[in-house]
């Protein structure tokens, strides 16, 4: 909004009821935006008011992973969210010309995400979830500013190279004096037609970094929950179809809406 003076963001508004959850990981591909997407679809299937921004300016995964058809659309000097499910989507590729790749620089980052925030009509929210890029960048400490009360989600995979980066994505928010509300452990194992359970990425990433982050910020980071790798929430995710909504009995469909019923 050029020239204008920078409007103040709701969610940071003393006595705002608006739970606001970034979502972080240490590394891509771990599984971050997929737990974002359904985790939004599940509340709002609940009947909640949903939000998302997807600020992963390596991603931009969370319109398709949500089926969003439309584009926003600007009403005076505000913007409106197109909705999916019942969950109102803003994603930083929305505004980047012909997905073209840009080279973002954190104070640009800063400013889409505080216009995200402030310039888009979210109207009544009960929850906003925020994907965030991978890694230990700015991004995390713009939330920080820009959505003090903002609680950080952790997604890691078992693995423990995986659970030593998101540690560190963590430990931001220790210097951020932000609420950890939990660690989620996703691709945790396959269930095999047997019954018996492969861990692909071996096994135990998730607690570690919960007890770790515990003993960090002396408080209690708990394991919220564990995915297992199925192609159902995959081929959801490639389609627009939440696995949550589209193949409810799935395993991985039960571990995020009891995930999401925890938040
Ligand atoms: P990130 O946001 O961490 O980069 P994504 O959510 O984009 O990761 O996931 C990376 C890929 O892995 C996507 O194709 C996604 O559909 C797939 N995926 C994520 N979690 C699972 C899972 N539990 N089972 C099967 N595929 C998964």
């Amino acid at each position: 909004r050029g020239g204008t003076a920078e409007r103040e963001v709701p969610f940071a508004k003393p006595g705002s009821l608006t739970r606001v959850y970034a979502v972080a990981s240490g590394k891509g591909g771990v599984g971050k935006s997929s737990v974002t997407a359904n985790l939004a679809a599940s509340l709002a299937g609940q009947g909640l008011s949903v939000g998302v921004v997807d600020a992963d300016i390596y991603g931009f995964s969370i319109p398709r992973m949500l089926g969003v058809e439309h584009r926003p659309t600007q009403v005076d000097d505000m913007i409106m969210p197109p909705v999916s499910h019942g969950v109102k989507v803003i994603s930083i590729g929305m505004f980047v010309p012909g997905n073209q790749p840009v080279v973002w620089r954190g104070p640009m980052l800063h400013r889409a995400l505080q216009q995200f925030l402030a310039d888009v009509f979210w109207g009544d929210l009960d929850v906003l979830l925020l994907d965030l890029p991978p890694g230990t960048g700015d991004i995390a400490i713009s939330v920080a500013q820009l959505v003090p009360g903002a609680e950080i989600l952790v997604v890691t995979t078992p693995q423990q190279a995986a659970a030593e980066v998101a540690e560190r994505a963590g430990s931001i928010a220790l210097q951020t004096h932000q609420r950890i509300v939990g660690v989620v452990e996703n691709m945790s194992w396959l269930q095999l037609p047997d019954g018996s359970r492969e861990e692909i990425f071996g096994s135990g990433g998730g607690r570690e970094v919960a007890e770790s982050l515990t003993r960090s910020v002396g408080a209690d980071v708990p394991l919220l929950g564990q995915i297992p790798l199925d192609t159902r929430l995959r081929v959801g995710s490639d389609e627009g179809m939440p696995v949550v909504l589209g193949e409810p009995d799935a395993p991985a469909a039960a571990a995020l809406r009891d995930i999401a019923t925890g938040l």
